[in-house]
């Protein structure tokens, strides 16, 4: 599912992909480089807020490990 996005720093408009209904997590404007911390709910931007590059890395993290714990379909 493509949704776009714009930035709220510099006005620019990206396109964002999500495989999932619902989706917390990181955008990075492609312009601006702006990091931001946002919640989808079905195609519908519900939440937006500065993420910080320590709050990415933490995501991260959490995300490698759901990765490795999940079982082959
Ligand atoms: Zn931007």
């Amino acid at each position: 599912m493509l949704t776009k996005i714009k930035c709220p720093k510099c006005n620019t408009e990206g396109t964002f992909s999500i495989s999932d209904p619902v989706y917390e997590g990181p955008y990075k404007c492609w312009k601006c480089h702006e990091l931001f911390k946002i919640r989808m709910e079905h195609n519908a931007l519900k939440f937006m807020e500065a993420m910080a590059p320590e709050e990415l890395a933490k995501f991260e993290q959490v995300q490698a490990l759901k990765n490795k714990f999940r079982r082959p379909q």
